[in-house]
C-alpha cells in the first residue's frame, strides 16, 4: 500500500480498553502526523502505559481503530496464524523501549542490537554489524560493543536499547518512562539521544514524568486522567496556560 505524505503516522480512533471491569481507556482520539513527537503526561494509572502497549498490540483493545501509516494494527477479524504474520509485520515498524531495559543479558551490546535484524529480517552477519555499530555510534556507545550488559550503567543500558529498537529502521518510537528507572545524573544522556532522534525527524510517542524534557522535545503534548485525554496541545499552551483544572492540578505537582 502508498501512503501519502499526509496520512498519519499514528491514528488512534475512540480506542477503549477494559480489565475486568475497569474501563481503562475510554475512547481516545489520536492523530500523530510523520515527523511529529508527542508527549503524554499524566497521574499514575491513568492509562499512558495501556495506551502504548495497545498500539503494538502488547493489550489488545476492545473497541476503536489503531492505524500505522494507514495499515490497521487490531485485526480482530483475523484469527491464529494470519493475525500472527500481521502483527510482527507491524512491530517491525515500531520501536519500543521500556523504563526497564530487558537487554540479553548473555549477549554482548553489539549482539543486543543485531539480534532482530538478523533473525527477523535475515541481515547478513556482516551487515548487521555495520548497522550494529551505526547505530552504537549514533547512542555514543561505539567503544562498548563487545561489552555485557552487566558492566553498563543504567543511561548506558537504556541507550543500547534504544539503539536496539532503531535496528529494525522502524516508522515509530514509543517510549514509556525511558528515564524513570534511572538515577538522576543519567537521565540527561538518554534525554540527548531521545533529542537527537527528534532532529532527525523520528516520529515519537514518549510517555514521560519529565515536564521540561517533553516542553523542550515534543511538537504536541496530551494530559491523560482516568483513561481519557482531558487536554491536548501546544507544549507552550499546555505547560504555561492550560484550560483545564484537572490539567493545572497535576502541573502544579510535576513541574
Ligand atoms: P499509567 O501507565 O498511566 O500509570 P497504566 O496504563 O499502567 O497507567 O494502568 C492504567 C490502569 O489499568 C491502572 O488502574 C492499572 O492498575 C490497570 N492495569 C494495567 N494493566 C493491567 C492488567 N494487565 N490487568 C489489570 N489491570 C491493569
Ligand atoms: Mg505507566
Amino acid at each position: 500500500m502508498t501512503q501519502t505524505t499526509d496520512t498519519p503516522m499514528v491514528e488512534l480512533r475512540g480506542v477503549k480498553k477494559r480489565f475486568g471491569d475497569l474501563e481503562v481507556l475510554k475512547g481516545i482520539d489520536l492523530r500523530v502526523d510523520r515527523g511529529r513527537i508527542i508527549s503524554i503526561i499524566g497521574p499514575s494509572g491513568s492509562g499512558k502505559s495501556t495506551l502504548l502497549r495497545s498500539i503494538n498490540n502488547l493489550e489488545v483493545i476492545d473497541e476503536g481503530q489503531i492505524l500505522l501509516d494507514g495499515v490497521q494494527v487490531n485485526r480482530p477479524d483475523l484469527k491464529g496464524l494470519a493475525f500472527e504474520r500481521h502483527i510482527n509485520h507491524i512491530r517491525q515498524n515500531m520501536g519500543m523501549v521500556f523504563q526497564h531495559f530487558n537487554l540479553f543479558p548473555h549477549m554482548s551490546t553489539l549482539d543486543n542490537v543485531t539480534l532482530a535484524p538478523r533473525k527477523l529480517k535475515g541481515m547478513e552477519t556482516k551487515d548487521a554489524r555495520a548497522l550494529g555499530m551505526e547505530l552504537l555510534e549514533r547512542v555514543g556507545l561505539a567503544d562498548k560493543a563487545e561489552a555485557y550488559p552487566s558492566s553498563l550503567s543504567g543511561g548506558q543500558k537504556q541507550r543500547v536499547a534504544i539503539a536496539r529498537a532503531l535496528a529494525m529502521r522502524p516508522k515509530v518510537m514509543l517510549f514509556d518512562e525511558a528515564t524513570s528507572a534511572l538515577d538522576p545524573e543519567l537521565v540527561e544522556e538518554v534525554n540527548q539521544v531521545m533529542k537527537g532522534l527528534a532532529e532527525e525527524h523520528m516520529t515519537m510517542l514518549i510517555v514521560t514524568h519529565e515536564m521540561a524534557f517533553a516542553r523542550d522535545v515534543s511538537d504536541w503534548a496530551m494530559f491523560m486522567d482516568g483513561g481519557v485525554v482531558v487536554e491536548a496541545d501546544t507544549p507552550e499552551r499546555l505547560f504555561s496556560n492550560p484550560e483545564q483544572e484537572r490539567t493545572r492540578h497535576f502541573l502544579r505537582k510535576h513541574l
